[in-house]
């Protein structure tokens, strides 16, 4: 019997009926025997995760505020406990809670843990604490050979188990939280330790979606997808699956399929290794030109179906349109920085102190581009301004605001991404700011005003689903 690592995300386990609907779906399946569940996300727009609240918690400054908040968990907690007819004490856990005994990383990660304690006891399944199985580095980077280990024995004693997402243990035992949306990379750590012949992602969408559905909501549903791919769209802002979910599958080739917990049975995504091959097999830039000819009669874009033959229709789909607004340019003139390299590595160490990510930096002999995004810098603009003309002596500085990104992804598709892009830009009156193939033929992005992201984004939609 082969194994299936599965993981449901917050809106499949809001509350009883959405939990009742994934635990229809494991119990129809016997091979689905690694669980991972996130906590009981929004029920409604307006709605607060369970990790939200505990995060607000934490932060808040009295007492009071704090068992105000903790009441509106419990209440969650609770109905759901009561409307599944489950017998569940969870006395001891609040308790220590309210006492402030558990608190910061431990705290954040109690949504998780209840929530599959509550699915664990609906199942009828043993439950795995991951701080047992989930071993961490100290620095928040997972030990891969002591989780396999661990894995490895669990599957050997159980037919089927749940475990909490979000996170896992440090050398010294303490627990520690994965980046936000971190229980995908639960999910892909327990695929990766039991060997699984795949890994099952259900969430509240029919897999991965050519667009976003708020910006076209008549998008479709991309079938095949690489996992270089899957790890551009979540970078450039695609919510699909957490970008460093794929890591640990990617070397040993498990196959992530993406699911829709409401429509289990409809459209869905495959993730897997086979897309590159055929891409980097059959895709010389001459058949591409040819097999471009052949979409241009048929429409560009076809959803691809799970049994189709022909492999290059695998190969030359694209996989996502992905856009976000809020970037800023930096054009700093310095004499001579595109050919001294130490002097352009400090002016990006610079940038590294002031915020997360550069997002490209587009240089010439005399000049350098520094992208950024508005919302992860710490430090005012003027401020990094007045320091590039004081510290770095630069000539000039200007800055670029509302820059919208977008990239258009699919593999080997770089050449004909631009040529589409660019042809959409002038058709829409975009003016491009930044052009940005990448170094790994994934497609192509583009910086322009954010004005005509949404234009934009619908024009090369149509233009790919014809
Ligand atoms: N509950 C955590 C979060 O909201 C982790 C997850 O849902 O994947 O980020």
């Amino acid at each position: 019997m082969g194994i299936k690592a599965v993981k449901f995300g917050g809106t499949s386990l809001s509350h009883a009926e959405q939990m009742k609907k994934a635990a229809e779906i494991v119990l129809s399946d016997k091979e689905r025997r690694i669980i991972t569940v996130s906590a009981p996300g929004k029920r409604f727009p307006q709605d607060e995760k369970i990790t939200d609240l505990l995060y607000r918690m934490d932060g808040a400054q009295t007492k009071e505020e704090k068992e105000k908040i903790f009441s509106v968990i419990r209440k969650r907690l609770d109905t759901m406990i009561s409307d599944l007819g489950l017998h569940l004490d969870f006395s001891d856990e609040y308790r220590e809670i309210s006492e402030g005994n558990i608190k910061g990383d431990r705290l954040f990660s109690m949504g998780e843990y209840f929530c599959a304690k509550i699915f664990a006891t609906l199942l009828h399944c043993h439950f795995t604490d991951a701080a047992d199985v989930i071993f961490l580095h100290e620095n928040g980077t997972p030990d891969l050979p002591k989780i396999k280990n661990a894995v490895q024995n669990l599957m050997k004693k159980q037919e089927r188990t749940v475990i909490p997402g979000f996170y896992g243990a440090k050398p010294n035992g303490e627990i520690a939280v994965l980046p936000r949306g971190g229980s995908d990379i639960t999910g892909a750590l327990t695929a990766y330790g039991a060997d699984a012949d795949i890994y099952e992602n259900f969430t509240d969408v029919n897999g991965v979606q050519l667009a976003d559905p708020r910006m076209v909501p008549n998008t479709v549903t991309v079938a095949e997808i690489s996992y270089e791919e899957l790890r551009r769209l979540s970078s450039m802002g695609a919510c699909v699956l957490h970008a460093d979910s794929v890591l640990p599958l990617m070397a040993s080739e498990i196959p992530i399929f993406i699911r829709n917990t409401n429509d289990p049975n409809g459209d869905y995504t495959k993730i897997s290794a086979q897309k590159r091959r055929i891409a980097a097999d059959d895709c010389s830039p001459i058949q591409a030109s040819l097999a471009s000819k052949q979409r241009k009669r048929r429409g560009r874009f076809r959803i691809i179906s799970h049994s189709i033959k022909k492999r290059r229709n695998v190969a030359l789909s694209y996989s996502g349109i992905v856009g976000q607004k809020g970037y800023l340019l930096f054009s700093v003139v310095l004499r001579e920085i595109g050919k001294n390299i130490s002097d352009f590595g400090n002016l990006l160490r610079f940038f590294e102190s002031h915020t997360k990510h550069v997002y490209s930096t587009p240089h010439t002999v005399d000049s350098v581009g520094l992208l950024v995004n508005k919302d992860e810098l710490n430090t005012a603009q003027e401020e990094l301004v007045r320091q590039l003309y004081e510290d770095f002596h630069a000539e000039k500085v200007s800055v670029t605001e509302h820059i919208a990104l977008l990239s258009l992804i699919g593999e080997n598709l770089s050449a004909q991404s631009a040529r589409l892009i660019l042809k959409a830009m002038k058709e829409v009156g975009a003016e491009p700011i930044l052009l940005d193939g990448g170094a790994d033929s994934l497609g192509m992005t583009v910086g322009f005003h954010e004005n005509f992201l949404l234009p934009l984004v619908k024009k090369l939609h149509a233009e790919l689903v014809g």
